[in-house]
């Protein structure tokens, strides 16, 4: 079975074309400046060379139409034609409280999608125009629905619920979803086949640490509580994004500087995080590398960050009543030694001892890095979001 993966943006398209009897990447790529001049896809067929694709994409179809193109080409193709692919995965980030799992898509659940545009208003509308777009052109191909939130409906209500008028959640349902729940997922089933226990059994505090980042507190599989909250906004300090802040600290700034709402959420979503204190860079391997050379803002944009992992770690851990293991994963979770070297290193108290000799220069390897002794593990798991939508879809068609 052949499983095409896709997940789209407002002007990118990412896509994996996966056969599912060995779980291989057949091909991959991205399509990038959709709707804006200078528009190409760059398709990567495994064990050849990057292929660039330029042409105008007017919209996400005209780019699933050069991407299919593509798989199909007679010199950097993979497919013999398209009644290969055998059905289509789709990232959708938000579901709002629809669906507690993947799902097939049909007219009712386009409905559903549709409903929740408004909660997520840059991403939900291009994931949408994945799905009308393959409704056209792959009209036979079963298509899967993957949320970002799906994994975080398990929640109980006292992590969900935010301390405003329980109105606001009635009428606008305001309360916590959760997202790169796909993730979470993927690093937590992982890492109980590392650890070679049952899932049911563990009590794991998950860290996606990437431009975007959240922690989950997962307890026998389920997510019983995350950082990000109403929207990806919450939670940790991120690339771009002040996560946690005072909520007063808004109509404080707008009044002094004379802003309105649209300023002030693009001050919160793309001025702040590691960025605004740094002024340096939103990209954690460039405020690395001014730290080392001194610069002092970026030393203390890391601390805010590292600090913030840390308390949340504690926290869940009180969560959850226990702790067996932490896992770090995406961009800078799996490659940084340095940001898995400072959260952990006041966590001993708690018996979690990170191996510094372990932990050193491990990059995207599926590792324990805890010395032997320490009874909490510390993993470095690798996440693989379009894997984990491909067999969702496997699984959800056969
Ligand atoms: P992601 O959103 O998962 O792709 O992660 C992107 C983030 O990971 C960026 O801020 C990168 O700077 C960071 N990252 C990737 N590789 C490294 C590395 N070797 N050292 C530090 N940060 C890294």
């Amino acid at each position: 079975m052949k499983v095409l993966v896709l997940n789209c943006g407002s002007s990118s398209l990412k896509y994996q074309l996966i056969n599912m009897e060995n779980e291989t990447v057949l091909a991959k790529g991205i399509a990038e400046r959709i709707g804006i001049d200078g528009s190409f896809v760059k398709h990567e067929p495994a064990g050849q060379d990057k292929h660039v694709i330029n042409t105008p994409l007017n919209n996400h179809k005209d780019a699933i139409k050069v991407v299919l193109d593509a798989l199909v080409d007679d010199n950097h193709g993979v497919l013999k034609n398209l009644d290969e692919i055998n059905a289509v995965g789709h990232r959708v980030v938000h579901a709002g409280e629809k669906f507690s799992g993947s799902v097939m898509i049909d007219q009712d659940v386009i409905d559903a999608l549709e409903e929740c545009s408004d909660l997520a208003p840059l991403h939900n509308p291009p994931n949408l125009m994945g799905i009308y777009a393959c409704q056209e052109i792959l009209s036979d191909v079963p298509m899967v629905g993957v949320f970002d939130t799906a994994f975080h409906q398990t929640m109980p209500k006292s992590s969900y619920l935010y301390a405003l008028p329980y109105e606001l959640y009635e009428t606008y349902r305001i309360r916590r979803y959760g997202f790169h729940g796909t993730s979470h997922k993927y690093v937590a089933l992982k890492t109980a086949e590392l650890l070679g226990k049952p899932i049911e059994e563990l009590k794991l505090v998950t860290c996606h640490l990437g431009n975007g980042a959240s922690m989950t507190a997962v307890m026998y599989g389920q997510s019983v509580d995350t950082t990000m909250g109403f929207t990806p906004l919450e939670g940790l300090v991120m690339g771009t994004r002040c996560g946690d802040i005072d909520p007063a600290i808004i109509s404080f700034v707008m009044e002094k500087e004379n802003i309105d709402i649209n300023e002030m959420n693009n001050i919160m979503n793309k001025k702040s995080g590691v960025l605004g204190i740094s002024g340096v860079s939103s990209d954690f391997r460039d405020i690395e590398e001014a730290a080392e050379a001194g610069n002092e803002r970026a030393k203390v944009a890391l601390q805010v960050f590292y600090k913030k992992v840390t308390k949340y770690i504690g926290a869940y851990a009180a969560e959850m009543g226990g702790l067996d293991a932490i896992v770090f994963t995406a961009g800078l979770g799996e490659n940084s030694d340095l940001a898995r070297s400072e959260i952990c290193k006041t966590l001993s108290f708690m018996g979690a001892t990170i191996d510094e000799k372990k932990n050193k220069g491990v990059r995207g390897k599926e590792s324990i890095i805890s010395t032997d002794d320490s009874t909490v593990k510390i993993v470095l798991m690798p996440t693989n979001e379009e894997l984990m939508i491909a067999r969702e879809t496997k699984s959800l068609i056969s």
